[in-house]
């Protein structure tokens, strides 16, 4: 077993930053993993791909996966337009940035490459404003994968699960992550975030109340 060393699911958004820095600094050794699934944000890749050099990650892989897998999500669809809340009132419930099964897949793969690697800790950044619009975040999403890879002593974790994005925010500027060196946007343009997505919402309420 492999005891320092555990998998990290890095995104480049704020959350999976803030779990990076804070893995590092209780003495974990890191292997990241990001996915390229023709997002319409894939630029959050180059954020990731930098986040894992500035905090020295052992490894840093990006899987790629075939689009056509999460087509009915706006998030990848081109043709379909992500719902945007210039009232600043945010939804209940799932809304279309919902990928079908990603983090099912996505914790799938970090499974395997964390079987073959004979590593028994995974970690991922969700937070409790997750868990109000997308199922696959909630801590009984997580259990329920925690007992089929309980099977295998592989346990998935996520440390932020019961913190609000403001939160996870403090945190972040607590053990100096720099948000300005994070992307969180469904829809950015170049590196600008659009301010009207549901991710831009949910960080800019959090920034704002501070
Ligand atoms: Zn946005």
């Amino acid at each position: 077993m492999q005891k320092n060393k555990v998998i990290l699911l890095l995104s480049g958004g704020i959350d999976s930053t803030t779990l990076l820095a804070k893995l590092k600094a209780e003495g974990k050794e890191v292997i990241a993993i990001s996915f390229f699934y023709e997002q319409k944000h894939a630029i959050e890749l180059e954020y990731a791909k930098e986040n894992a050099k500035k905090y020295n990650v052992l490894e840093h892989r990006t899987i790629q996966l075939d689009s056509q897998l999460f087509s009915s999500s706006a998030l990848v669809n081109n043709n379909e337009k992500l719902s945007t809340y210039e009232n600043g009132i945010k939804p209940e419930g799932q809304e279309n940035a919902y990928v079908p099964y990603r983090n099912l897949v996505f914790l799938s793969l970090a499974l395997s490459l964390a079987e073959t690697k004979n590593i028994n800790d995974i970690y991922v950044a969700f937070n409790n404003d997750d868990s109000i619009n997308f199922w696959d975040c909630t801590s009984t999403f997580l259990s329920q994968i925690n007992t089929i890879s309980g099977t295998s002593k592989t346990k998935i974790h996520a440390p932020l699960i019961n913190l609000s994005k403001k939160e996870v925010v403090r945190l972040a500027k607590k053990i100096n992550v720099n948000l300005e060196e994070t992307i969180s946007c469904y829809q950015p343009t170049d590196n600008n975030e659009c301010g009207k997505c549901l991710s831009c919402l949910v960080k800019n309420d959090a920034l704002n109340r501070q």
